[in-house]
């Protein structure tokens, strides 16, 4: 029997209707150079429809592709919407990728047109001669669009300008593209995944239900760039609720952050450790404290010493888990009503429960057999749901996917007996030490609870016994440089991990690097090993 419900396609053109019909008066605002811009969602939703008459005087028709290159602002925002209630689908590109990996990414997406925030101009003009498919950009800037070899450039104000502040949205397929993003390469060449309208809308459903989206009360700040797997799809499900948003634009630092909060009235965020690190310093420095903040964080393994840090100044943290591939949200660590605080003690630190809408499964690394959920034995994670994608464009490395639908990701973990998965490393980065595995994420918490410690990474470096032994890069806090020790670290780690697991050396760098999203990046650190180049000696 068929039911008598229809197949109303889930799109974003929902999202748009329902923030600026039932919330016109809400604000956006963003942080400019100098003082910020605001505006409501009524101004919101008439750009908008400016935006996708622009796009289609621009020759952009159903399934285009339009890329964008800018950090989190509203015009960023307009892009999220315009493009794909239009039908076409926004590429999100990511500033930081180096060259090569950017003009692939264009090249491979084939974007028509590339709307550049004005900051951005320069790194888009180091690459625009190997741009094969664009043949448009659009600066995003007040004015009108300034000289410079980068063309034909036109201004977004004006291209906008005068148009009508209505649209005849056209009716679209719930499948249709919506929005595309690439893998931010912290194992490799950028892979495409493309998001559909159904899946960016079931998401913002699964993110709201599963308490890590904003609710409609809330004034979000996504830290987390706009870049980088949509923002975590804060922004649609802020939109589809009529949140306040706060937009950073570029400025990240802990004094523009807590200056916005404050003045803002933020009561949610989102983004990964390392800028939250940040803040933590400057909020112990400062003793401000962010009573009631609610904190999003993902991306990569939360320590404990900033779960702890974070709490002492008023601030709920809740840890997230995805990928670009998961749209990106798969997992968090919301409680259960039945546990102690002892239970929940335990789980706060573990990546989480699927969220309603994701199916999870432990995989064995090597021979694929399911692992059991006892808290100890580890596997691969293996997902599957609406918003979790079964290819990468082009069908490039099919091996990720199994045969009966599930995405390999690459993350093992375990997974206690209530449903909590712990992240025990990527694939690519446990160190196997004669014969057994050893958790770099688990090293790096530990080391980071050190008091004198900022940041920590741990990498396997061959060893002719061990096969692998690992080795940590550790950056002491600024008034602990140079007066910390190897000895001190091992010492501080003795009661915390096995005996085998203790590094085999400690070496005291000044940065840890970061990927192009902020985490930490172990492909250099193994170039710093196998060179042995720019880390300077232990201190002792
Ligand atoms: P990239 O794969 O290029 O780093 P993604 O943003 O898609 O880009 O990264 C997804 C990966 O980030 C996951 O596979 C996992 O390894 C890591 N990750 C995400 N969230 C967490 C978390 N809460 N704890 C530990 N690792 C995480």
């Amino acid at each position: 029997m068929r039911s008598t419900m229809p197949d109303f396609p889930l799109t974003l053109q929902h999202f748009l209707w329902r923030s600026t019909t039932l919330f016109p008066r809400k604000e956006i605002v963003t942080r400019r150079e100098a003082g910020r811009h605001r505006y409501t969602y009524a101004d919101f939703g008439k750009r908008v429809a400016q935006l996708a008459h622009a796009l289609k005087d621009l020759g952009i028709g159903p399934g285009d592709r339009v890329g964008t290159l800018a950090w989190n602002t509203y015009r960023h925002l307009e892009l999220y919407f315009a493009v794909p209630c239009a039908g076409a689908v926004v590429h999100t590109l990511n500033p930081r990728l180096a060259p090569e990996h950017l003009v692939f990414v264009v090249n491979d997406a084939e974007d028509k047109v590339i709307f550049v925030d004005v900051s951005l101009l320069p790194v888009l003009q180091r690459v625009a001669s190997k741009l094969n498919s664009t043949k448009q950009f659009v600066v995003m800037t007040d004015g009108p669009s300034p000289d410079g070899e980068l063309k034909p450039l036109l201004s977004y104000e004006e291209l906008i300008a005068g148009r009508p502040a209505e649209y005849p949205w056209p009716d679209l397929d719930e499948q249709d593209a919506a929005a595309m993003c690439y893998t931010s390469g912290t194992t490799g060449r950028p892979k495409g995944v493309v998001y559909s309208h159904r899946s960016s809308v079931l998401h913002a459903f699964g993110i709201t239900i599963g308490g890590i989206g904003p609710t409609e009360g809330d004034t979000l700040l996504p830290i987390v760039p706009m870049f980088h797997a949509n923002a975590w799809g804060h922004p649609f499900a802020a939109t589809m609720l009529g949140a306040k948003q706060v937009f950073p634009d570029r400025f990240l630092d802990p004094v523009s952050l807590t200056e916005l909060i404050h003045e803002e009235g933020v009561t949610f965020s989102a983004g990964v450790p390392s800028v939250w690190i940040a803040l933590l310093q400057y909020l112990d420095k400062t003793g401000t404290n962010l009573d009631g903040f609610r904190m999003f964080v993902g991306g990569s393994a939360m320590p404990a010493a900033l779960y702890d840090g974070l709490s002492k100044h008023g601030i709920d943290v809740i840890q997230g888990w995805g990928m670009t591939e998961t749209s990106p949200v798969a997992a968090c660590t919301t409680m259960k009503s039945y546990m102690t605080e002892k239970d929940k003690r335990a789980v706060r630190l573990k990546q989480g429960l699927p969220i309603a809408g994701v199916e999870l499964r432990l995989a064995n690394v090597e021979s694929g057999e399911l692992v059991p959920w006892d808290g100890k034995s580890s596997g691969e994670i293996q997902v599957r749901g609406p918003w979790v994608t079964t290819s990468y464009y082009r069908g490039v490395d099919p091996d990720r996917f199994t045969a009966d639908g599930w995405l390999r990701t690459g993350d093992v973990a375990n997974v206690d007996g209530e449903g909590y998965a712990q992240i025990v490393d990527r694939t690519k980065d446990l160190i196997k030490s004669g014969g057994e595995w050893i958790s770099s994420v688990e090293l790096e918490s530990a080391i980071m609870g050190h008091p004198k410690v900022l940041e920590a990474a741990v990498i396997g470096v061959p060893h002719p016994k061990w096969q692998e032994r690992p080795v940590a890069y550790v950056v002491p806090k600024p008034d602990f440089k140079g007066a910390v020790s190897q000895a001190e670290i091992l010492e501080y780690l003795t009661p915390l991990v096995a005996k085998w697991w203790l590094p085999d050396e400690v070496r005291f760098v000044d940065e840890i690097p970061k990927t192009s999203v902020g985490k930490f990046d172990k492909k250099v650190i193994r170039q710093w090993a196998s060179s042995s180049a720019p880390v300077t000696a232990p201190s002792e």
